[in-house]
């Protein structure tokens, strides 16, 4: 049994749903201690507690000590079933963290899919809907399978409300290199709002515009209708020919417009100068996959704690070893050893 101290690394919900993934597509039994022991509230959230759920749904798994606020639960994978699944985190937790647990097992399996999760689709510290729809699943996609995204509803945190549908046609994993990003084919910055004052996104475009050298049409604002929110962030995009990078800037409260635009504009413009494929967030989302079709490799920033720590998960249930390594032109290349 492969025994995970959910303290180590970056110590988060990822660690959780990146065993649950391995596990369903190895199909090898896990126990975790210390959930989330590296977060100010440890323990299973509701949303990781639906994580837990689908993947036992999706395999006739068993998970023992599944609850909220959990630190430990023992895992033992069944055979993934290809099917129609619905999935509702129902705290406006994230779609997306729900989705990375579930995706890949359903990826190798040997029919389609469709999943239909309910909950947040723009919430804090989880890849927004956007950012899997085109800055995940276009690599994904070049491994060889063909999913598709469709957002339905938005949901912000607290009320979330939101609706996803991702339609999964798998095929084997071929591993591929994605070293070279491309030339920049386009850019644009969003500012959603939903049921708060619209001063927010137009101080959030004025402040984005003064950090981003982009053309005027570039820049736009889009008002949801009230009761999906409340709600806004601020999506900054740029697209190259081989890859897309999104910068998001989640809208809280004690946050102003102006200082939440600044800082997604200087992250983005950090990657536009750059010569890196993947941004810090998808380097760690992109792990998993390469892991799982055997190899590969990408170029990314500096390796954050996820990636990191996404590393010693995958090396555990499968041997192998990725590492990041520092090259000439400033980028990290993630490769398997
Ligand atoms: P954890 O903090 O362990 O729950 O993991 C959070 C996951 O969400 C990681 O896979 C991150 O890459 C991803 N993530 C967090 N914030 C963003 C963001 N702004 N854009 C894209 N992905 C994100």
């Amino acid at each position: 049994m492969i025994t995970i101290d959910g303290a180590e690394g970056e110590g988060g919900g990822q660690v959780v749903r990146n065993a649950l993934a391995l596990s369903l597509a190895t199909g090898q039994p896990f126990r975790i201690t210390n959930i989330r022991g590296g977060r100010e509230k440890p323990g299973l959230m509701r949303q990781h507690l639906t994580a837990v759920e689908a993947a036992c749904a999706i395999a006739d798994a068993t998970c023992d000590g599944a609850a909220v606020g959990a630190s430990e639960i023992t895992f033992h994978p069944g055979t993934v079933r290809a099917g129609d699944y619905h999935f509702a985190v129902g705290t406006a937790g994230s779609t997306s963290l729900v989705l990375q647990t579930v995706l890949m097992p359903l990826v190798m399996a040997g029919a389609p899919s469709r999943l239909v999760l309910e909950g947040g689709t723009h919430n804090m510290q989880a890849p927004p809907f956007d950012f899997i729809d085109r800055c995940f699943l276009p690599v994904l996609n070049r491994l060889g399978p063909r999913v598709t995204a469709r957002l339905i509803r938005h949901g912000f945190y607290p009320r979330g409300g939101g609706r996803v549908e991702i339609e999964i046609a798998p095929a084997p994993l071929s591993p591929v290199d994605c070293l070279d990003r491309g030339a920049p084919l386009s850019v644009s910055a969003t500012a959603l709002i939903a049921g708060l004052p619209f001063d927010i996104v137009t101080r959030e475009i004025e402040t984005a515009r003064r950090f981003l050298d982009w053309p005027e049409e570039a820049f736009a604002t889009h008002e949801l209708p009230a009761d999906r929110g409340p709600g806004n962030v601020l999506l900054l995009e740029a697209a190259f020919e081989r890859g897309t990078e999104i910068v998001t800037g989640f809208g809280k409260i004690g946050t102003s417009a102006q200082s939440l635009a600044k800082t997604a504009a200087q992250r983005m413009a950090g990657f536009i100068g750059s010569a890196a494929f993947a941004g810090p967030y998808l380097a760690d989302q992109l792990l998993l996959p390469f892991a799982l079709a055997g190899g590969g490799a990408f170029t990314t920033v500096k390796p954050s704690r996820h990636s990191l720590t996404a590393a010693d998960v995958i090396a555990r249930f499968t041997g192998q070893r990725w590492t990041f390594a520092a090259q000439d032109d400033g980028t990290h290349l993630a490769r398997r050893i």
